[in-house]
């Protein structure tokens, strides 16, 4: 049985190898030095920072009246936050001129700060794949509701209306955390932006299941949908509650990717969809896209990464993706006034 001194000892240690990181940048002594030094006295070279000028004992554990207030903790996370960040600016520097290659710092490149965001591309990025989904939502609304004839009652002809708003919906969700996650990578913003990424792709790989295979009846949609909600939510909750594995989630997040793309690239030849080759198109460049993601290199200027260009890569891949859309409700809704003449 594990008493009180195995689970302090199991709490240190885990708190240990989180803290490790392990990358190049952090093991060097000479960046660990200054960050402690600059953690003491608040200042790192010339730079000093008010967040780091903290009074009282170091009250973290302990029952909830004798731990430190939340905006002292606050202060000193800022404070390491600041410390390490200047810190390797400084030896990043150094090493420039004396011709070295960057290293990882905390699992990351070193990244220019802009307006205190970490990795100001990405964030740029993101904010541009939500806006062009808005974007791409509220032509595919106003197509539908305005410019098409509609059923009796105003409803449209197009049977996959709401399956494509939850779409857009969970699309834009996705990249607010994304943009949130850029900007400060913390335990929080890190676990909403996986967690609604796994969201996103889960549904759409419902939907591709949904649309590729005609599935207009409610209850086989549900019967369809199920299983593989009951998947994300148990995956969702495991990274969130049990073990943030990135090794898997990856697995997990390709897989469902992948599953996908096949669904749709061979759907759209097999139903020699009128708009297959924007369906095509999607399908090739956002396979070259993913390549981006195993090949990682250091960011150009401290700003650009492989990961802040596939952010950008798939802006354009949206608007054609929302094109797609918009032609396959205009060929549904045609065949479906047709039918009801
Ligand atoms: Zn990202």
């Amino acid at each position: 049985m594990l008493d009180r001194y195995s689970i302090a000892f199991l709490l240190i240690f885990s708190w240990h190898i989180v803290e490790l990181n392990a990358s190049a940048g952090d093991a060097n002594p000479h960046y660990r030095d200054c960050v402690k030094q600059c953690e003491e006295t608040g200042c790192a070279g010339h730079r000093c920072f008010a967040n780091c000028k903290f009074s009282g004992d170091d009250l973290t554990h302990g029952p909830w009246y004798k731990q430190e207030p939340l905006y002292l903790q606050w202060k000193k996370w800022d404070c390491q936050s600041d410390c390490r960040y200047f810190c390797m600016v400084d030896i990043e520097k150094e090493k420039e001129l004396n011709n070295g290659v960057p290293v990882k710092y905390h699992g990351k490149w070193p990244f220019r700060r802009i307006y205190g965001m970490q990795e100001p591309a990405s964030v740029a990025f993101s904010v541009l794949n939500l806006a062009a989904h808005f974007h791409g939502w509220v032509s595919f609304f106003i197509l539908l509701y305005y410019k098409m004839p509609l059923k009796d009652g105003k409803k449209p002809y197009y049977e996959y209306v709401n399956l494509w708003h939850t779409y857009a919906l969970l699309s834009m969700n996705c990249w607010f955390w994304s943009a949130v996650f850029h900007s400060r990578d913390v335990d929080l913003t890190e676990k909403l932006d996986y967690s609604s990424a796994v969201a996103l792709l889960g549904y759409s790989l419902i939907l591709a299941i949904l649309r590729s295979f005609n599935v207009r009846d409610e209850a086989t949609r549900v019967m369809i949908s199920a299983p593989l909600i009951a998947f994300v939510a148990t995956h969702i909750l495991f990274i969130n509650f049990y073990k943030l594995d990135y090794g898997w989630n990856m697995k997990v997040c390709v897989g469902m990717a992948v599953t996908q793309l096949i669904i749709w690239a061979v759907w759209g030849g097999v139903s020699r969809h009128p708009s297959r080759w924007k369906l095509w198109l999607v399908v090739f460049a956002g396979g070259l896209a993913m390549l981006l993601e195993l090949y990682d290199f250091p960011p150009y200027e401290g700003l650009l990464d492989a990961h802040a260009l596939w952010h950008a890569t798939t802006i354009p891949l949206t608007y054609i993706w929302w094109s797609f859309i918009r032609d396959d409700a205009e060929f549904r809704t045609s065949n479906g006034v047709k039918k009801a003449k």
